[in-house]
Formats: C-alpha cells, structure tokens, sequence
C-alpha cells in the first residue's frame, strides 16, 4: 500500500515525505511523539505565549536552495539572534568580540590589536585532541576557563579533556563590534511559528501520519523502502552498542512583564546547574503585553536524544552502524541528526534531506 516508510517527522522526515509525495509516491510517516515538527516543534504555553518545548531554534542559513525550497512552506519573519553572557557579575556580548575584551579586561582595541592579543594568550598547541587543548591553543586557558571550560563541562556532563574539539571549534571569535550570534545571510523566523511550516509541508493526500507510534510496533509492514531519521544505532536493536546522546530538560517561567531580560539567551557558564535562559517573545516576535515566558536550560545524562557526544569511542561505535547501513542500503537510508549521528543544525538537515531524495531517486526508489 505505501511506496517509503519515513521514520520520524522532523525537519528531515518531513522533508523527504515531501519530496516523495510530490512525486505521486505513497508515504507513510511514522512519529512516536504526539506531535510533528521533531525539535523544532514549537506550540502555544497557557500564558499564550509561542515557545519551543525542545529549545531555542532559530533559522539561519547561507544556503539559496534551502530557503526556496521551505519558502513554498511559509512566509518568513527577519530576526538576528544576540546572546550575552554572564561572567564575572555582568552580561557581556558571546560570541566574544572587541566589546566582550572591553567588558571584561577594560582593554578598547582594534581589530587588530585583538588579533595580536589573541594570539598573544593563546598556546602553540600544534594538534589538539580534545575540547581543552584546542580551545587553549585558539584563545588562551583565560578565556576559556571564564567562557567555555564550565559550560561546556555542564552541556556534555564530561570533562573538556574527554571531548572532540569539533564541539566548540564551530563557535567563533569576532574581531568587530558585530554582536549577532550569527552571521548567515538569511536569518529568519517563520511567520506563523514552525508547527505551521510542518503542516503546511505534510498536508497532502499521499502522506499518511502515524503519531505516537514507535516504528517498532509498525515495522512489519513490509513497505519496500524506508528513510530512517530515527536513532541509527536502535534501528539495529544496538547490536553494537548504544551511541552516547546529551539530553535537556526545560523549565518554562512565566513573567508578569513585557520582557525578563534585555536579549533572547542569555549563557550562564560558571554559576548554577543550568548552561543558559531564553525568552521566546525576543525570536518569534509574538506581541503580547505583560506577560513573557522564559526557558531555563538544565543539559542532563538521560531523556531524549539531543547531542551527538563526540568522543573517540562514539565515533568507533558509529563506524560499526555505518557498516551495517551500507549492507542495506539499497532499502533504507539513514538521514539527519539521528539517523547519522552528527549534529545538523536545521538548515543542514534539510539540505541532506534532499540531497538523499535526489540520491535515493537516481539509484531507483
Ligand atoms: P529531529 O528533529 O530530532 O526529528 C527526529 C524525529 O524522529 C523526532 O520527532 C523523534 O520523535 C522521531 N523518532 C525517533 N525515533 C523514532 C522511532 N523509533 N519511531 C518513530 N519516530 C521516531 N538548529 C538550528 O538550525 N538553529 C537552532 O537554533 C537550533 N537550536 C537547537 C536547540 C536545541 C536544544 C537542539 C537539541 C537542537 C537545535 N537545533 C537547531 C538543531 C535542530 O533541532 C536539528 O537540526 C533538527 O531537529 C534536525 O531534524 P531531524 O529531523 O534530523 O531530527
């Protein structure tokens, strides 16, 4: 009866249902939580204020094709995402840049002078190997230890010593006054929230949607192909292991005000359990007086699957699922965050998405 089973209706699953779809094939999407939308899923709090129960997500990309492709989805709103953070007794603007040196050394310097100051605290570490070392050989132990070493250390619940240092090599320096978090071209909301976009994307007549059904209770099926978004190393019953994953917890704060605090995030790295608050008005731009909601990020060991933790070991457990995929790979696709174990942000997950439609499709689905 259907042509692909897609596991999962995240930004990934969505997209390939789609993409499927509009090719007059038959999906059938499977979802085990009671909603579509995966991380991304935001809804309405009982204050009436639009939060994202999962996290903060806020879309930016460089990509031209991602855009088109999810404008045919929804209309957007801009919105340039600012983040401080709170060291020694004041908020300063993260990622670092020359306000940030100013803040916090009273040092005012060129972009320059940064570059060389940089440089200067920074070690002659040639090869670093883990979190640590490659964060004192880019910015110096001061600097980390005041912005990175807790708040990583909280976020992955492990030593800095043990992590790879691809999970903060992502993060930038600025030589500028530029505050923004990020520096993409397109920086955008959906207009009408997320929740919105996924509908707008699953709604058609050859999409089946089976919410809260864990794909083990359906895979007997027999539906002849299948792209699996889910977690790699269950779809092999973990056979080799179970592959390491950061969870979260939120606690969502109502506040009788029109805004709690004066940006978006605001990172906690060296005081208290939790690595950071957000406060959702700021990203989706809602306007609603005196009331504002507030989520309070507490990294925790068990719970759903967040992060990827990168460790040498993952990665050795990781190949071990690769090669189970590749023997089956003319039938079933592992796709996106969890599928290939790797952290995507959004746009990156819907450009491998498609990418593996287009795959899938000049290999005969
Ligand atoms: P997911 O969204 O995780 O979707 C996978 C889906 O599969 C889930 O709905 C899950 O329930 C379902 N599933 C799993 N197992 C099964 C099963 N056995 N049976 C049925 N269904 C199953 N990206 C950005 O670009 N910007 C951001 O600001 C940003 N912020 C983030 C903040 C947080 C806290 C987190 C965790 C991520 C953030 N991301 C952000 C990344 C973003 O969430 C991912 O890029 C995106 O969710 C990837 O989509 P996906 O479909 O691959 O995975």
């Amino acid at each position: 009866m259907y042509d692909v089973a897609i596991i999962g209706a995240g930004f990934s699953g969505a997209v390939c249902a789609e993409r499927f779809a509009s090719l007059g094939r038959k999906v059938l999407v499977v979802e085990k939580r009671f909603h579509v939308g995966g991380n991304a899923y935001d809804t309405f709090h009982p204050s009436g204020v639009l939060i994202h129960p999962y996290g903060p997500h806020i879309f930016h990309t460089n990509s031209e094709s991602v855009i088109s492709y999810l404008s045919q989805f929804t209309e957007w709103r801009p919105y340039q995402h600012r983040v401080l953070t709170s060291v020694d007794g004041q908020l300063v603007p993260f990622p670092i840049n020359l306000r940030t040196i100013e803040n916090v050394y009273g040092l005012k310097l060129t972009s320059d002078e940064m570059k060389a100051w940089i440089a200067n605290q920074a070690e002659p570490i040639l090869n670093p190997i883990n979190v640590e070392q490659s964060m004192h050989a880019r910015i110096g132990k001061d600097l980390y230890q005041r912005f990175f070493k807790h708040y990583t250390e909280k976020q992955w619940g492990r030593p800095a010593t043990e992590l790879l240092p691809t999970i903060t090599n992502r993060i930038p320096l600025r030589y500028s006054y530029d505050d923004r978090y990020f520096t993409d071209r397109y920086q955008l909301m959906p207009l009408y929230g997320y929740s919105a976009l996924f509908r707008n994307m699953l709604n058609r007549p050859n999409i089946s949607i089976l919410l809260n059904t864990d794909w083990a209770s359906v895979k007997d099926l027999k539906i002849p192909k299948i792209i699996c978004t889910g977690p790699i190393d269950e779809y092999f019953d973990y056979v080799h292991g179970h592959l390491p994953y950061r969870s979260l917890h939120f606690d969502f704060i109502e506040h009788p005000v029109d805004f709690a605090q004066p940006v978006a995030t605001v990172n906690y790295p060296n005081d208290y359990d939790f690595t950071r608050i957000t406060e959702f008005k700021h990203i989706t731009g809602q306007r609603i007086p005196h009331i504002t909601v507030t989520g309070v990020e507490y990294p925790q060991e068990s719970g759903e699957p967040f992060y990827p933790v990168l460790t040498k070991e993952s990665q050795r457990t990781l190949e071990h699922y690769q090669e189970e995929a590749k023997r089956i790979e003319s039938h079933v696709q592992f796709v996106g965050r969890l599928g290939t174990f790797r952290y995507y942000n959004m746009d990156q997950a819907v450009a491998s998405a498609l990418q593996t439609v287009d795959e899938c499709l000049n290999s005969g689905w």
